[in-house]
């Protein structure tokens, strides 16, 4: 032994697998619980902020917890191809995945709207990109159209074996803190990942009889259609990972929210980006801009105080994905280093130690 386990080894017995499937694992799970100190400073919260960094997947991103389980049941079923609508992390993933599986992978992306660092690791992974001139919910359509055609395995969290994947970070949070937390702020795109955290949060509640923890979701102002409760033709937001009109688990998303008495509400683009760059200079913790959704949520409910900022609990954020996915938008985002001659003292006089 010695080598870390994936998530499919790890959770074996609450995972729709058996002895027979073969097990395609980049050893994903097990990232981080953060306790953000400085930002719990600074907020001037009573109770504890914890980041679960799930930038630190092999990929980069939570979808790889649902992908070890997707593609490891699509080779059991002697699939030869994936394919997936994506905006960028998915297709990072699946091509990943359908690489270490020998598989075929085919990723349908929105034309022009992928960061840079997404669209490069299915390109490295072999994957057959296609990409069409639409968003990310028309990709979603063709591709469900051509999996009634064709005989390649979706990919997407649509298939539930990505939603059972995912449910194992619920598992994590709660072996790390000894409980369940109180409150769970996500970013929500297209709410396959709000459907499975409450899934694993129900599991854990009926075996364990630990309390359920309020879900908190966030969509961007630009991209709110279940806050707004309409299909947004148009999404538009600088959170290119939730950049979705009509998400596919709509109704599985406000069940979580009602049933925790929890809440789904938007955050506009500046605010995303101020929790963003709050993240990296506060924390040290580098995610991508959706992923500061779930901060931008939280100080929203002390702001607007639908969150006590006095109560004695725990609170937890998801950071869904790594910053290095989209580093043009931290580049266009903060000051461009200054430019001196070679000489110690113009050196030390633009980095202020003189
Ligand atoms: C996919 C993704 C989301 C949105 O998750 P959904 O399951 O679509 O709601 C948020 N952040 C990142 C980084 C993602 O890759």
């Amino acid at each position: 032994m010695g080598y870390g386990k994936g998530i499919i080894e790890k959770y074996f017995n609450i995972l729709p697998v058996n002895e027979n499937t073969p097990v395609v694992t980049l050893n994903e799970g097990s990232t981080p619980l953060i306790k953000a100190e400085n930002l719990r400073d600074k907020l001037g919260v009573g109770f504890e902020v914890f980041l679960k960094y799930e930038g630190l997947n092999p990929t980069g991103s939570f979808k790889d917890r649902g992908m070890t389980v997707a593609v490891s049941k699509a080779a059991e079923k002697k699939a030869r191809a994936v394919i997936c609508a994506s905006t960028g992390n998915t297709s990072a993933s699946a091509s990943a995945y359908a690489a270490k599986a020998g598989m075929k992978s085919i990723v349908v992306i929105p034309k022009g709207a992928i960061a840079l660092g997404k669209l490069s690791q299915a390109l490295i992974h072999g994957a057959k990109v296609v990409a069409v001139k639409t968003n990310f919910d028309g990709c979603l359509k063709v591709v469900r159209e051509l999996c009634e055609k064709y005989e390649v395995e979706m990919v997407n969290s649509l298939n539930p074996n990505r939603i059972e994947g995912q449910k194992t970070a619920s598992y994590e949070i709660t072996e790390i803190l000894g409980d369940t937390p109180d409150y769970q702020f996500m970013p929500v795109g297209n709410a396959g990942n709000i459907t499975a955290y409450w899934k694993g949060y129900k599991e854990i509640n009926e075996k364990r009889g630990l309390s359920l923890p309020k879900m908190m979701g966030f969509q961007a102002s630009g991209a709110a259609p279940i806050v707004e409760d309409r299909i947004v033709n148009k999404p538009e937001t600088v959170a290119t990972a939730i950049r979705i009109g009509n998400p596919a688990s709509w109704r599985q998303a406000v069940s979580a929210r009602d049933e925790s008495k929890g809440g789904i509400d938007s955050v506009s683009d500046e605010k995303i980006l101020q929790a963003w760059q709050e993240l990296a200079a506060c924390e040290g913790v580098f995610a991508e801009p959706a992923s500061a959704a779930s901060l931008a949520g939280l100080k929203l409910c002390l702001e607007n105080k639908k969150i006590d900022k006095d109560f004695r609990g725990s609170v937890v954020c998801i950071l869904t994905g790594h910053g290095l996915k989209d580093p043009d938008r931290a580049v266009k985002s903060v000051k461009k280093p200054v430019v001196v001659k070679e000489s110690t003292e113009k050196v030390a006089s633009a980095a202020g130690l003189i």
